[in-house]
């Protein structure tokens, strides 16, 4: 959380126009995402998934998650499949399995998306981006394993972190939390890593 409010707080510093009432935006395919069958049989954590290439995506992804999710492209708002989804468990990367958001974050913003207050596990879930397209500056949400592009982060949400994760429908799929226990080796190794790069950097 320290890095999302670093990142945050750079936006501030650098006086970019921040505009924390800027939704996702409107473009987007009517088509829902695959439910992650192309991740059933393989063991995630040993994929190098940063270096899959399009056309591997293409051939395991639906039209609407390819536009979305590698192409950061954003469903129209009010037509996610988990916008009301309020079961218990996770929500995961629908490109790679990583695990990205505690259903417990999960709250009605009202603006037509998918919204969390909180990343899994604080680090090594996600990472931010400044995203300036479309004339404004935003803070763009990936995937810390795979990269795919989730949605954008604002400060307008509730308490306690004061954050609103704004993230597409067609980027997440619903999973149980023995799901995430099976799958937190691959946040330990993702924050290892970080921490080494820092190290390395400050050398
Ligand atoms: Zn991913």
């Amino acid at each position: 959380m320290n890095r999302i409010m670093a990142v945050l707080g750079l936006v501030t510093l650098f006086g970019m126009s921040y505009n924390p009432i800027a939704q996702c935006g409107t473009k987007g395919r009517s088509s829902e995402g695959t439910n992650g069958a192309h991740l059933k049989k393989v063991d995630q954590d040993k994929i190098a998934w940063t270096k899959k290439k399009a056309g591997y995506w293409k051939k395991v992804l639906s039209r609407k998650q390819l536009l979305v999710c590698r192409q950061g492209g954003t469903e129209r708002a009010f037509t996610g499949k988990h916008l009301y989804n309020k079961k218990s468990g996770v929500f995961v990367c629908s490109s790679c399995g990583h695990v990205l958001f505690d259903a417990k974050t999960k709250f009605k913003s009202g603006t037509g998306w998918p919204s969390f207050y909180d990343v899994f596990k604080k680090r090594g879930a996600v990472k931010l981006k400044v995203d300036r397209s479309y004339g404004m500056v935003r803070i763009e949400v990936k995937c810390a394993r795979c990269g795919a592009h989730l949605g954008h982060v604002f400060r307008d949400g509730p308490k306690p972190t004061g954050l609103r994760f704004c993230i597409n429908s067609v980027c997440l799929n619903h999973r149980s939390y023995s799901y995430a226990r099976k799958h937190k080796n691959a946040i330990a190794e993702l924050n290892k890593r970080r921490k080494s790069k820092k190290k390395s950097a400050r050398r």
